[in-house]
């Protein structure tokens, strides 16, 4: 049984993907939404032209399915949604034998707050009694990080490493090679492009930052702190260097 929504329709269904669009910065709530009968299926994403969201009605506003549940298919398309948009298989490897629910979609799970699971699984949701409030919550995505995937992926080219990684990774160029470890606002140099400051930096691998870098010129673009100097007391310092 629902808390707040009694009956589902298409619009209270577009109500929930425009929510995940504020904190996704894409825009699904712009695609149709079948909301019919499909049998077994409880949803769908189709990737093919004309894109669009798929539900089940019978499924939706049946007696014993809780809004939780609900939520969780929409959140579960919308997923699939999300790998689409973004093209998330050109970041995340996407291996031949996985179907659509593979690492990406994994991935979008998890930035969207839906289940993994490629099958929705009932019994998960058993004890899942929300209050008003926590439906409340999860109707407007507060649960949801705030995160516009299009324009990082625009500057980065790759998807942010999780919390815990980027900061092993930080630490470890910290403590090791100090000089060779960015912030914004560090002051650097480039062989060719001359003077500039770092505007945003994001851990690489286990060694380098990428920094994204304003020039003197004015011009900008993003490089690997490999081929960047950075200025220390006045003095262009390459990478890799260790002061004794
Ligand atoms: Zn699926």
């Amino acid at each position: 049984m629902s808390i707040i929504t009694k009956t589902w329709t298409e619009d209270k269904i577009r109500a929930i993907i425009r929510k995940l669009d504020e904190k996704t910065g894409l825009n699904g709530a712009a695609l149709p939404i079948a909301f019919n009968c499909y049998g077994e299926s409880l949803g769908y994403y189709r990737y093919v032209e004309p894109k669009a969201f798929g539900f089940n009605r019978k499924f939706f506003n049946g007696y014993f399915t809780s809004e939780a549940e609900v939520i969780d298919v929409i959140r579960h398309e919308y997923a699939h949604y999300y790998v689409d948009a973004a093209h998330l298989e050109r970041y995340i490897g996407h291996s031949r034998r996985e179907t659509s629910h593979g690492a990406d979609w994994r991935w979008a799970c998890k930035m969207v707050g839906a289940d993994p699971s490629r099958c929705h699984d009932a019994a998960a949701f058993i004890d899942r009694d929300w209050t008003v409030e926590e439906a409340t919550a999860a109707y407007n995505a507060d649960d949801v990080v705030n995160f516009d995937i299009l324009s990082y992926l625009n500057r980065w080219h790759q998807i942010p490493a999780d919390a815990e990684t980027a900061s092993k990774r930080l630490t470890h160029i910290k403590e090791r090679i100090p000089d060779s470890y960015y912030e914004a606002g560090d002051e650097v140099l480039h062989p060719k492009r001359g003077f500039g400051t770092v505007v945003d930096a994001i851990p690489h691998d286990y060694w380098t930052q990428r920094l994204y870098i304003r020039f003197e010129d004015r011009s900008d673009g993003v490089f690997d702190a490999k081929d960047i100097f950075k200025i220390v007391d006045g003095v262009a310092i390459p990478y890799g260097t260790v002061r004794r």
